[in-house]
């Protein structure tokens, strides 16, 4: 195999083979081709998209770099949902909680940061001791035991992943539908779990901000699950103003724990309740989505869901006490108020630069393989469609000085920025904009 001609023939929008791309990566996956010439070859893809055999040839050759899970290797039917990616996306941390005490196990395979968006593998890394590098035995003994498993990439699973998936993130080569749908779908198809619900983020803060591109992303990933045999669905949601209110790694964390205690934001929870109940309707554990939606709400509410993410936590070697002690989560030196210098109704916070001041507060990462900040981060108060009166405070910052990448005050700059504020009341925006089967 050459990895020249490879990048060559695809920089000239040609069609690869399956085995050209199974070679690809494995040769990737031993050294024999390099990062640089992944990069390229990312690159080349970002312009010149793969076809659907070639997505297909893609995502499986990546789910093989490592050891797969089959569906049977459970003793129960799991589920699993992914995230394309947004900012201060805290779902995962609420929902698997929700679906495993709902009675549906969770076998969930997540990612680290990319770009301006969070990652679940961040979030859970804020939690002291608790490790998201688990073996395929430790990962399927925690679904089987307790319901409920969340991991990152591994030697063990969709190591291919976890190697371009860094790459990507340090060379501009993450907003590409193929490489989206390849990356995501090698992981939940390696997971093994026979249900897989999708949110496909739409607006600035997402990867993609076009209805279009979301569909197309949709239906690629839709038809790799059904040719594996999954019962998969997508919801296209909201994600041009962040979700929730908490934008940042333990700060999240918080956030989900509030949640799950029935007091976090509207439209996080309503997303968690509407994806947990198409986890349970496809799961065929209930009929209908007001059903699902019932059970699920009903698990914040007699407190088991919170127990469950104790004992997530705890199987994989957390401090579970941070669910009632919120000071054992990392906490940042300083925190600073952003104030408005207008008065009349929120009518836009532009996500994506919520997401980027986060980032360059210390929460996300500048070059591959970084740490971040665990504590770093922004809290917002007020939400689209809220009313502030000239010199209220917008939202919180959270960094600590040595770990901020930019001078802290261009990134309230572009923090204050983020907000449109106008007289007349806007209209609200949609949290579920199209369910997609
Ligand atoms: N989430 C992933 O796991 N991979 C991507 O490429 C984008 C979002
Ligand atoms: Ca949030």
């Amino acid at each position: 195999m050459n990895p020249y001609d490879l990048i060559d023939r695809k920089k000239k929008g040609k069609t690869l083979k399956e085995n050209e791309i199974e070679e690809l990566i494995n040769h990737y996956m031993i050294g024999h081709v390099t990062d640089y010439q992944m990069a390229a070859f990312s690159m080349a893809v970002c312009f010149r998209g793969l076809s659907e055999a070639e997505t297909a040839s893609l995502t499986m050759a990546m789910a093989n770099s490592g050891r797969i899970i089959k569906p049977d290797d459970y003793s129960s039917i799991t589920a699993d949902k992914h995230s394309t990616g947004g900012v201060g996306d805290t779902t995962t941390l609420v929902l698997a909680p929700l679906v495993a005490a709902a009675g549906l196990p969770v076998a969930k395979m997540s990612g680290k940061g990319l770009g301006h968006t969070g990652g679940t593998v961040d979030k859970l890394e804020a939690i002291p001791g608790f490790r998201t590098d688990l073996s395929r035995e430790e990962f399927i003994d925690a679904v089987t035991e307790s319901g409920i498993a969340i991991s990152g990439q591994t030697e063990d699973l969709v190591p291919a992943d976890k190697k371009l998936y860094a790459l990507r993130d340090a060379t501009a080569t993450v907003d590409s539908i193929p490489l989206i749908a390849s990356s995501i779908m090698s992981k939940k198809l390696a997971a093994g779990s026979r249900v897989i619900v999708l949110d496909i983020k739409l607006g600035e803060g997402a990867l993609l901000s076009e209805l279009n591109e979301a569909k197309k992303l949709a239906n690629s990933m839709i038809k790799i699950g059904r040719k594996y045999d999954r019962q998969i669905c997508a919801v296209i949601s909201e994600m041009s103003q962040p979700l929730g209110k908490a934008v940042g790694n333990a700060l999240e964390v918080k956030e989900a724990i509030n949640t799950l205690r029935g007091c976090g934001s509207q439209d996080l929870e309503e997303l968690s309740l509407h994806l947990g109940a198409q986890m349970l309707q496809l799961a065929n554990i209930v009929s209908n989505l007001s059903e699902g939606k019932r059970i699920i709400l009903s698990k914040i509410e007699d407190g088991s869901a919170l127990q469950k993410l104790k004992q997530l936590i705890s199987n994989q070697g957390g401090n579970p006490e941070i669910v009632t002690e919120n000071n054992l989560l990392p906490k940042a030196k300083c925190i600073k108020s952003i104030r408005t210098k207008k008065s009349g109704f929120i009518s836009k916070i532009n996500a994506r630069n919520i997401g980027v001041a986060s980032s360059l507060l210390g929460a996300g990462r500048i070059e591959k393989n970084a740490s971040v900040d665990p504590a770093a981060g922004v809290v917002l108060n007020n939400k689209v469609g809220n009313i502030v009166e000239d010199n209220d405070e917008l939202a919180k910052i959270h960094y600590n000085p040595e770990n901020v990448h930019k001078k802290i005050e261009s990134i309230e700059e572009l923090i204050r920025n983020a907000y449109k504020i106008q007289k007349a009341p806007p209209k609200k925006p949609q949290e579920i904009k199209e369910i997609i089967k």
